[in-house]
């Protein structure tokens, strides 16, 4: 296979403290070599070996593509009125979710697997090379299924979200839809899937139900992560850590205990504040999750109702200015923290064995990321070795 040197990198990310400076592991004038779907050396630019192919990033910044582990992408219609109106002073609640599970219900195969094609495509453009999305807009047994295997067609990190609300059809029985989601529906839907997922809030599913539904997933293979403490204190977090959950997400209203226990356990806070942004709601404090020591990553939550960005920039941008992260933690938190909510070691760094995922921005350095909010600075981005934008 042919092998490609990408150097005159003025600064590179590479989120491996060994390879250079700082927790992030920062080269100057870099150069990493690509063989196949693979890093194989990272270094100076004047100490790489020879290669096959030499593509030089002029002095641009380089690092690794963002792994965006939260995502909601299988979906039809339009929200924007909603949008609109929320943003002439009306409040969010969970129950704006119908509105996408009916238009996803009446929509075809093809239109939906369009749809999720051209958002992963947009995000790639922006430079994330690793994208988690979920079903939860269908909540039926065919509609859940056929969402996650839409989905499987696009990215491995895939994850069933059957209860993302109480399924209007079950409106007077949430008992009955709960059964429906550990049975039938996750009997179909797991085979699909990596991951189980429940919305754990007020108006969506209490601590007892999400705790149930996690199980089961469980007990089929599925490893849980769970939508905890958005909108309200709540059981979520805590639940997510007792079960030993990949990531806790949302965050945003959190107490003491909460964040004592993603510190000590392996549960990582995946911050989302693309849905703060999109519902003027209070930001997380990842400065508080920080400080505490617990794992952060930064995602977009990317949906038609609450959170309709597939910018990692944008998210890293607001963390940095509203959530009390430095530029370095941002990009980390983007980068190597949505790795670990999706326990990927292969990707979220840059070192020889890594999965050839890199981004080149049209700056000299990653904190422009922050400093040049909404400017669309990444100019390159390989995913698997594959020069994709
Ligand atoms: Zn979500």
């Amino acid at each position: 296979m042919a092998t490609t040197v990408i150097t005159n990198i003025s600064s590179l990310v590479t989120n491996d403290p060994s390879l250079g400076e700082g927790p992030l592991g920062t080269v100057q004038d870099a150069a990493v070599v690509i063989d196949g779907d693979r890093v194989v050396w990272v270094g100076t630019s004047s100490k790489a070996p020879a290669t096959d192919n030499r593509v030089d990033a002029e002095g641009r910044a380089a690092l690794p593509g963002f792994v965006d582990s939260h995502s909601h992408l299988v979906f039809a219609g339009d929200r924007t009125a909603e949008f609109n109106a929320r943003m002439s002073g009306r409040s969010y609640s969970a129950g704006g979710i119908r509105t996408t599970v009916a238009a996803t219900r009446a929509a075809s195969d093809e239109a939906l697997d369009a749809n999720v094609r051209r958002y992963v495509r947009e995000a790639l453009r922006q430079g994330t090379t690793v994208l988690e999305t979920k079903s939860g807009y269908g909540l039926t047994v065919e509609d859940e299924a056929r969402a996650l295997r839409i989905a499987a067609a696009h990215t491995d990190e895939v994850t069933y979200l059957g209860a993302h609300i109480v399924s209007p059809d079950y409106a007077d029985d949430p008992a009955a839809y709960v059964d429906l989601v550990t049975g039938p529906m996750l009997d179909a839907c797991a085979p699909h899937a990596r991951w189980v997922d429940v919305f754990c809030e007020q108006g969506a599913f209490d601590g007892d139900q999400a705790r149930t539904i996690l199980k089961a997933g469980a007990a089929r293979g599925l490893t849980p992560r769970v939508h905890a403490n958005q909108l309200s204190y709540g059981p979520g977090v805590q639940l997510a850590v007792e079960l030993g959950a990949a990531s806790a997400d949302h965050c945003t209203h959190l107490t003491d205990a909460d964040v004592d226990a993603l510190a000590s356990g392996t549960t990582v806070a995946t911050l989302l504040p693309g849905a703060e942004f999109s519902t003027r709601a209070q930001w997380p404090d990842a400065r508080r999750l920080l400080d505490a020591g617990a794992t952060v990553a930064l995602s977009t939550d990317c949906n038609p109702g609450s959170s309709f960005t597939s910018s990692m920039p944008f998210c890293i941008a607001l963390a940095v200015r509203d959530m009390g992260m430095t530029p370095d933690e941002a990009v980390r938190s983007a980068t190597a923290g949505g790795a670990a909510a999706l326990r990927r070691t292969d990707v979220g760094r840059i070192a020889p064995g890594t999965r050839a995922d890199l981004a080149l921005l049209d700056a000299p350095s990653h904190v422009h990321l922050a400093y040049r909010p909404g400017v669309p600075l990444v100019s390159a981005v390989w995913r698997a070795g594959v020069r994709e934008a």
